[in-house]
């Protein structure tokens, strides 16, 4: 056994890749937990633009590992690509700890703190995410890939760990309530002066382990500049780089301004959502008019991109958690747990802590299923994973049906939503990662994840414009009414609000219209999560429909 190796037969590399992700997911939940509070309560933003930022912010996240993977294979290399990018978030969640302080005196400059901090941590997450993922992957030689699975369970609970942390420690330190129920809105500061805290430390431990332990198994460092990476490092035919013809390449860009304007003015997304759903399909379409592809290539590939399809609406479900869940957490819900009330933006804390309890035990669950030969194959589990969704949703709408404006939902419904498609995420997120890097042709793999990564992006995004359509919670006919506003009657166009309710309203963040998702008003909570019922319980019947097609579109893999 190698000095780089300890008993469980996985190299040391791997624990100090875990607790570099460990810190570095600290810092992003951490931050994602407290973010859309911060821009409605601190930066006087209506609900309904803070989940549009919210999931233009984490699509884009999403969308700059194509940047940060590229240059770090042409120039910079994994290792300084890491710690740029760790940097990059330390610095952009120092900015957010800036504007959280200055906001009071001068929210003009508290905004643009905002905005600078978001895009440099979408860089910084472009720059640190995907190389990290691909360091894990090369820790292990060849002959020992038959370990990945289990490397990337490990992984994947790191991840969660330290999402656990973070959904912990700041809203501890960054969401305060007093006895009354009233939120003190400057202390979001030390959230985000936590998170950035947490990303410093992650920067340092890869900065001071690296070099001993981040190694191939003869000891030569990994991830270091490309120019100096040696042919060993590279697995048989990995050297063929796709290359795309110049005339592709034209034909790329062409349609990738031209989907943009059609999602621009076609469909109405705004600027950064017609960005990452054009980038999407571009690519995949780039991809598939190689024409050096194989019959069995090319299937594998759409394989690929109907999964990508499906998996959007997941992800459009699964990142209520920010915005409209945590919204609702914080309006109208009953936060007691076990004589402790939680801040609103803690609830999404038990995501990760589930993670943590059944990543393992879900592993085993396949491989006890691989062994009586009943494994589903990877579509059907995502299937599953659709399914599950949709049932979460269903509980917690009928949960809220008759709340009314006065009534609490009880945290337990959330605990159990957040249980539930936890156990959907495991169903879901890392057998897609592991599909694709089975499915791709080698050649194409790095642009294939990035196609993937893309579909997660889009998932953002469309998640954003879903948590926009969060009808009023109760909390706004409370405050409504103490303004001598009568909400009900407005929003049901019984009577006609005069010039100056308008403005009291505006000035309140409160809307005067019922929300609309695809031509329908949307009139309470219970609608409001039957269109994800709907969305996702669709995908997952039609995602099941297609697998026995999609099997032999995979010619022998699962
Ligand atoms: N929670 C996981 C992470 O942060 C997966 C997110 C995703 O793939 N969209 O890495």
């Amino acid at each position: 056994m190698s000095e780089t190796a300890v008993k469980t037969g996985h190299p040391k590399g791997l624990w100090v890749l875990f607790g570099t992700e460990m810190w570095e997911r600290f810092n992003f939940y951490g931050m994602r937990a407290i973010l859309t509070l911060f821009l409605v309560n601190s930066l006087m933003m209506k609900e309904e633009e803070a989940s549009l930022i919210y999931g233009g912010f984490l699509g884009l996240c999403y969308l700059t590992p194509m940047l940060g993977g590229f240059i770090s294979d042409r120039f910079f290399g994994n290792r300084n690509c890491i710690m740029l990018g760790g940097l990059m978030m330390a610095i952009g969640q120092l900015l957010l700890f800036f504007s959280a302080s200055v906001f009071g005196d001068n929210i003009g400059l508290a905004t643009t703190l905002m905005w600078s901090a978001l895009g440099i941590i979408i860089f910084g997450n472009g720059f640190f995410k995907p190389n990290i993922s691909s360091m894990v992957g090369s820790l292990y030689p060849k002959q020992e890939k038959s370990k990945l699975d289990t490397a990337f369970t490990i992984f994947y609970m790191g991840i969660n760990l330290g999402a656990f942390l973070g959904q912990l420690i700041c809203p501890i330190v960054g969401d305060v309530k007093n006895e009354a129920g009233i939120r003190d809105i400057h202390a979001f500061k030390w959230g985000f002066l936590a998170a950035s805290t947490a990303m410093l430390i992650g920067t340092a431990v890869f900065y001071m382990l690296k070099n001993k332990y981040v190694v191939t198994p003869e000891g030569r460092p990994l991830g270091g500049l490309p120019k100096h990476n040696v042919s060993e490092d590279y697995e048989e035919g990995e050297s063929q780089k796709a290359v795309f013809s110049q005339k592709a390449l034209i034909g790329a860009v062409v349609a990738f301004f031209a989907l943009g304007l059609v999602f621009h003015y076609g469909f109405g997304q705004n600027f950064i959502y017609s960005l990452i759903y054009s980038s999407g399909l571009t690519l995949a379409g780039l991809i598939v008019s190689d024409s050096s592809l194989t019959k069995v290539e090319r299937d594998r590939i759409f394989v690929i991109y109907i999964v990508a399809f499906f998996i959007i609406f997941f992800w459009a479900a699964f990142e209520q958690a920010g915005s409209s869940l945590t919204f609702i957490a914080d309006n109208q819900c009953d936060r007691n747990f076990f004589g402790y009330n939680m801040p609103p933006s803690m609830v999404q804390i038990f995501n990760g802590l589930f993670v943590v309890a059944f990543a393992v035990p879900f592993s085993m669950l396949w491989d006890y299923l691989r062994s009586k030969d009943r494994e589903p194959i990877s579509p059907a589990k995502q299937a599953v994973g659709l399914g599950l969704i949709a049932l979460s949703y269903f509980i917690i709408a009928y949960n809220v049906k008759d709340l009314g404006n006065s009534g609490l939902l009880a945290i337990k419904w959330l605990i159990l939503l957040y249980l539930i498609q936890t156990c959907a995420e495991l169903c879901l997120s890392p057998i897609g990662l592991s599909l694709v890097g089975k499915l791709s042709p080698k050649r194409f793999s790095s642009l294939l994840y990035g196609v993937f990564f893309l579909s997660n992006a889009s998932g953002y995004a469309l998640a954003g414009t879903l948590g926009s359509i969060l009808p009023a919670t109760g909390d706004k006919f409370v405050k409504a009414k103490e303004l001598g506003i009568d909400l009900q009657s407005i929003l049901d166009k019984k009577v006609t609000p005069t010039a100056e309710q308008l403005k009291v309203l505006a000035d309140n963040q409160i809307s005067d219209h019922y929300p609309v998702f695809a031509g329908f008003e949307i009139h309470n909570l219970f609608e409001f999560f039957m269109v994800f019922v709907i969305l996702t319980g669709l995908a997952a019947v039609i995602l099941m429909a297609l697998t026995p097609k999609l099997k032999k579109m995979m010619h022998g893999v699962r």
